[in-house]
């Protein structure tokens, strides 16, 4: 199992400060219809973004406007 940091990691594609923990979702992937699971992390002391990312696939995204 992935943990928090490395999940929000593959969302975000680089290291980021710190991350909850990763929750299930009701979304669908767009790309294969796979499971998305979210996890909310800090990229910067600043910032809080969702990450959502396919358990199937490589599909990613964020909340971030
Ligand atoms: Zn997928």
């Amino acid at each position: 199992m992935v943990t928090p940091k490395r999940l929000a990691e593959l969302v975000e594609g680089e290291d980021v400060m710190d991350a909850e923990a990763i929750e299930d979702t009701d979304r669908t992937c767009p790309e294969c219809g796979g499971d998305v699971i979210s996890v909310g992390y800090m990229p910067t002391v600043t910032e809080f973004v969702t990450g959502y990312k396919c358990q199937d696939c490589d599909w990613s995204e964020t909340d971030r406007e």
